[in-house]
């Protein structure tokens, strides 16, 4: 089943073209990973998907529907790379902060049930902060603000996960757990994980797939397929081709 399509699209910003005619489909159960360089259009390629920007030519379907249309987005989570920094003043709690994608997702009057609260719990401990609950999010490590961001997007378990992978301001420990947390989610939920990376030198040791993009799909299939290709080893030299793939050991 395709979760997000994109059919010759274009996307324009003042008269100028970031690409067009680009054409690909993410399945059910994908873990992708989309490198490019800077500026290549990875970021545009996903707020065109969630309908941010409207596409010059060309069409998108989201679960089915095109985005105008769609209403379901707490089907949808998203992990933006830049971290809001908590003020040591706001007034928040981790389990309010972490609650919030709950009632994202619910009309008014918006309360939080028993079987809400296991959710929290449930989110709290998958990341490793239970013990954190009552204490003000500002109070926090940047590390553990991070681990509070994703446990507020992943509590509605949603099917499709976007994260900006997180670079900077992250200590190595919540990295790992950050790819253990979204691999599980990827391989026991099904979720289907599309994962903006800068470092293309690791993303294969977490994500099934490759989506290499510079205002064009350059490359888009499996790790073993990239490594396999003749058109890679040309365009990225044979090194750094097998530098990517990590089917190496
Ligand atoms: P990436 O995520 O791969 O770094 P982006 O999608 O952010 O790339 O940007 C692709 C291109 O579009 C860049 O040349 C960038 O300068 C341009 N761009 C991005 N956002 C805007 C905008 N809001 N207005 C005009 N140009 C933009």
């Amino acid at each position: 089943m395709q979760i997000v399509s994109v059919e010759n699209l274009s996307i324009r910003y003042n008269s100028t073209d970031v690409f067009s005619g680009v054409t690909l489909a993410f399945n059910a159960g994908d873990y992708v990973a989309l490198a490019g360089p800077n500026g290549s259009g990875k970021s545009t390629l996903i707020k065109a998907m969630l309908g941010l920007i409207e596409p010059a030519a060309g069409s998108v379907r989201i679960f089915g529907a095109s985005p105008a249309g769609f209403t379901d987005w707490q089907r949808v989570g998203y992990i933006p790379q830049r971290l809001v920094s908590f003020s040591p003043y706001f007034p928040a709690t981790v389990k309010e902060v972490v609650s919030m994608g709950l009632l994202s997702g619910k009309k008014f009057p918006k309360r939080l049930s028993s079987k809400d609260s296991a959710a929290i719990d449930r989110a709290l401990s998958l990341m490793d902060i239970a013990a954190l609950k009552d204490k003000k999010i500002g109070e926090l490590s940047g590390g553990q603000q991070q681990r509070v961001i994703i446990a507020r997007a992943v509590i509605n378990e949603p099917e499709l996960l976007i994260l900006d992978e997180p670079t900077t301001a992250v200590d190595p420990e919540t990295r790992e757990k950050f790819f253990g947390v979204i691999g599980a989610l990827n391989k026991s939920n099904g979720t289907t994980v599309i994962l903006i990376t800068h470092d293309t030198g690791s993303a294969g040791k977490y994500a099934s797939k490759l989506l290499y993009f510079d205002r064009r799909v350059v490359f888009f299939g499996t790790f073993k397929d990239f490594c396999e290709s003749p058109n890679m080893a040309e365009y990225f030299g044979p090194g750094s081709q097998h530098l990517i793939c990590h089917r190496h050991d």
